[in-house]
């Protein structure tokens, strides 16, 4: 071990040993792990090996798929065997609406390209697997590339082949303490002290303390889980394969062949947590002891759909536990304000997705940033809320609880919730307002009467008709929506304009204006969708979404210039939106005289008792304002509006209506149509860029691809023959049988009466009148090129 390296790796379990050899494979040698005991010590040793595709988000399956193609590999590269038995997979639904879903996630696996899944009967499922019962089973979903590895064999292959590229591992040696340095990190040891550029926390198990060393509170959890190997099963013995991996989602248990017995792991309903704080030191190899009465109801279940289990005995039973993040996805990434301080951590699955986060991990420190949109996997898009012991154990709780159940599109669930509110929140909850969440915030989704519940469903939900008289009111009278849920960050100082020039890539709006400004990162991919105000005096705001806030935070700091003071003032600025013909009208029964905005103007006006930034703004397409005011005045703020309003048929409206108006003007949204994976080009950002600009992040790649062939893919505005059911996101498109592309998202436009789709297709597709079509909900449905803007198509509502 030398007193300095590039790199110093803290764990060396599955997730540790992927990023070591990553790093270490492209081209960073200088690169050291340290292990507390020795390889595996953490979660890995006794996890089932299990290697499935399925995962809901669909760029976290796509680096799933990696692992699995990746696995071979490290086994060639290191000579050590992996134990790999790639007997294909089943995952199995019990009910109609399962069935459904999982018949339009095999169509979301086309999409990301992974092609080796089938829907299968459940005969073809009992001839697959011959010792399960297909019982209460309606169909499945098959993919070859699943199965299971030796997990000890996995580590030591992942660090061999690190160590064949160069890599270094020390065992034994436990991290003591971190400390910050003007260069990097001292990493002191009980072998010794080490400088490093840069330390990433792959302690799994410790991940949470490992965070504390470096003054970071992780949103991390261990829980326990269940897994028996019973003894020999005669039927087993008597066939020539192996039974594929099964996962079982209604009976809360997967299964894969272990040499002539079963492995049967169980996801309980009835978790329970382990070491809320991180495990202690001490521990190593051991195990917690089985609790059969706490999985009864799922072992039953287990023990029906293999009824050869009833006739054997276990062998051995595993209660281990391994950590989980509150939506369930890994943290990975850069922490914000930590320079050199990286994430790989809360990897739920870390034979399954070991190798998508160490090969992005690693693009992310030797490039600046990873090849995929990870987002979903970015340690940025939990908040410091998210550090809340309560919190932590309601939302991880929940997500083991229900990791084989269902969660449907317009479901709401509860943990963690309600967290932060908006002032007005109890004033809304009496007027009807039902709730989604997001970053911690409840914002409004619609408003219903008393008494009405929400059904969850794959299919146009029985909320259609409020939501579609919320359009209605939009469109012809007037909306009040609470904005609140926006990120807004106040930029002052001399360096403002030029540090706001430097990192967006549009023209910077002109006193008293608002501009749409997408940022890009150096590889000229999209970083942000966002609206800049200039207020005027040297006061700007950027105005983006509320969840992006802290991974937007880290790019601003990163990107920072001298001279700017920058504050993020997202939870002292609400405020309310008015949108509709209308507007005008009730904005001016609230000001001293006429409102004298100009489409995409702004300024400081009284409104009511309140002195308010003002913006006059359309996401509805509609005329249409956003009022801004401090959180103590927005309770006022909503009662002078709805007071100014009851004349001109002001009603509060929620986002999933917003979500529907802004469909039919073709506007884009975040995480949709607008992702870190995508290009100016291809998503139409382009039009907002200022070419004119001599130099702004990301303007090299932006204008090369500007002056290249012109992207492979567009995005357009799909008019859809749906039925019932609309399309929601990640469904393919196609022409003929050749998938030519997916969609972005969807929903039902009910102003046109009509449902609408936005979707990246092959460019040479995307002309108006091309006839493709969609599979919405597992069913194949006619889907037309149209003009952009199906309402209004001249912009003339909100601009009037
Ligand atoms: C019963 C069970 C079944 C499972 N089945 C599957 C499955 O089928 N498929 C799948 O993909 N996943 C499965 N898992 C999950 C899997 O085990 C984990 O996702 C994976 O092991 C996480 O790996 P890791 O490297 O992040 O953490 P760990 O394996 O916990 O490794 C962290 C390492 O860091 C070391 N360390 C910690 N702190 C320090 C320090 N201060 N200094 C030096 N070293 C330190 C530890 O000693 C440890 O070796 C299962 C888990 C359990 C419990």
């Amino acid at each position: 071990m030398k007193s300095h390296y590039r790199v110093v790796v803290i764990g060396g379990g599955v997730v540790g040993t992927s990023v070591l050899y990553h790093l270490a494979k492209s081209g960073w040698k200088d690169v050291l792990l340290i292990e507390r005991k020795v390889l595996t010590a953490g979660s890995s040793w006794h996890a089932a090996g299990g290697i499935h595709a399925l995962n809901a988000d669909p760029n976290i399956a796509a680096l799933q798929a990696y692992t699995i193609d990746l696995l071979p590999e490290i086994e060639k590269e290191s000579g050590q065997s992996i134990g790999l038995h790639m007997t294909g997979g089943m995952t199995l639904a019990g009910t109609p609406d399962r069935w459904e879903w999982l018949q339009s996630a095999y169509r979301t696996f086309q999409s990301i390209g992974i092609d080796d899944c089938r829907l299968i009967t459940p005969e073809e499922a009992g001839e697959l697997c011959p010792i399960m019962s297909i019982n209460g089973i309606l169909g499945g979903m098959w993919a070859d590339r699943e199965g299971y590895v030796d997990t000890t064999g996995t580590v030591q292959a992942y660090a061999g082949a690190a160590k064949k590229h160069g890599a270094e591992i020390v065992e034994n040696n436990r991290v003591l303490a971190l400390n910050q340095t003007a260069n990097g990190w001292e990493v002191v040891t009980e072998m010794g002290i080490i400088q490093t550029e840069h330390v990433v926390n792959a302690a799994g198990l410790w991940a949470k303390q490992v965070g504390r060393m470096a003054g970071v509170e992780l949103p991390v959890s261990p829980l326990n889980h269940h897994y028996l190997i019973s003894d020999t099963i005669p039927e087993l013995e008597k066939l020539d394969f192996e039974v594929p991996m099964t996962v079982d989602l209604e009976g809360f248990t997967y299964m894969r062949q272990d040499q002539k017995g079963i492995l049967l792991g169980i996801y309980e309903v009835d978790h329970e947590h382990w070491m809320v704080d991180g495990a202690p030191w001490e521990y190593g190899f051991e195990l917690q002891q089985e609790d059969t009465d706490r999985i009864e109801k799922e072992l039953i279940l287990g023990f029906e759909r293999y009824p050869a289990l009833q006739n054997v005995g276990v062998k051995t039973w595993v209660n281990g536990a391994f950590t989980f993040s509150p939506d369930g996805n890994p943290l990975v990434g850069p922490v914000q304000g930590k320079p050199g301080y990286w994430c790989a951590c809360a990897v739920m699955a870390g034979f399954l997705q070991g190798g998508g986060v160490g090969k992005s991990l690693a693009e992310w420190m030797i490039h600046g940033e990873p090849e995929a949109d990870v987002f979903g996997m970015d340690v940025s898009r939990f908040g410091d809320f998210a550090q809340n012991k309560r919190f932590i154990k309601e939302t991880t709780g929940q997500f083991y609880s229900r990791r084989f159940i269902m969660t449907y599109p317009n479901e709401q669930l509860p943990a963690g919730r309600p967290l932060k509110m908006a002032p007005s929140y109890s004033d809304m909850t009496a007027a009807g307002c039902r709730w989604g969440t997001t970053y911690g915030l409840e914002v409004p989704l619609y408003f219903a009467p008393e008494g009405f519940v929400e059904k969850p469903s794959l299919r146009r939900s029985n909320s259609f008709d409020i939501v579609a008289e919320e359009s209605r009111t939009v469109r012809e009278d007037v909306g009040l929506l609470d904005i609140s849920g926006f990120s807004r960050f106040e930029v002052t100082g001399d360096g403002a304009e030029a540090w706001l020039n430097h990192i967006m890539a549009s023209k910077l709006p002109s006193t008293g204006r608002a501009r749409l400004a997408p940022m890009l990162s150096d590889e000229g991919k999209l970083k942000g969708d966002l609206t800049v105000f200039n207020w005027s005096a040297g006061t700007w705001w950027i105005m983006g979404s509320y969840y992006l806030r802290d991974w937007h935070k880290r790019w601003f700091v990163d990107h920072m210039l001298e001279g700017v003071d920058f504050r993020d003032v997202s939870d002292a600025i609400v405020g309310f939106s008015l949108s509709g013909p209308n507007s005008t009208k009730v904005l001016e029964c609230v000001t001293n005289g006429p409102v004298n905005l100009p489409f995409m103007g702004c300024g400081t006006m009284d409104v009511g008792l309140i002195r308010a930034k003002v913006g006059r703004l359309s996401v509805t397409g509609e005329l249409g304002y956003e009022i801004h005011c401090n959180a103590v005045e927005h309770i006022g703020l909503r009662k002078q509006l709805l007071a100014a309003g009851a004349d001109l048929g002001i009603k509060e409206v929620g986002f999933n209506a917003l979500l529907s108006l802004r469909l039919e003007k073709s506007f884009g949204i975040w995480n949709a149509e607008f992702t870190q994976g995508y290009t100016p080009a291809e998503t139409g950002m382009g039009r907002w860029i200022d070419w004119t600009k001599d130099s702004f992040v990301g303007r090299d790649a932006a204008i090369a691809e500007r002056d290249g062939n012109g992207p492979a893919k567009r995005l357009v505005t799909l008019e859809v023959s749906a039925d019932g059911a609309d399309a929601s996101g990640y469904e393919p498109v196609w022409t003929g049988d050749k998938m030519v592309g997916f969609v972005t998202s969807g929903g039902y436009g009910h102003t046109m009466g009509k449902s609408y789709a936005m979707a990246l297709v092959d460019t040479e597709l995307a002309a108006e009148g091309t006839d493709l079509s969609v599979h919405i909900v597992g069913v194949e449905r006619a889907a037309k090129v149209i003009a952009p803007s199906p309402y209004d198509p001249t912009g003339k509502a909100m601009r009037n």
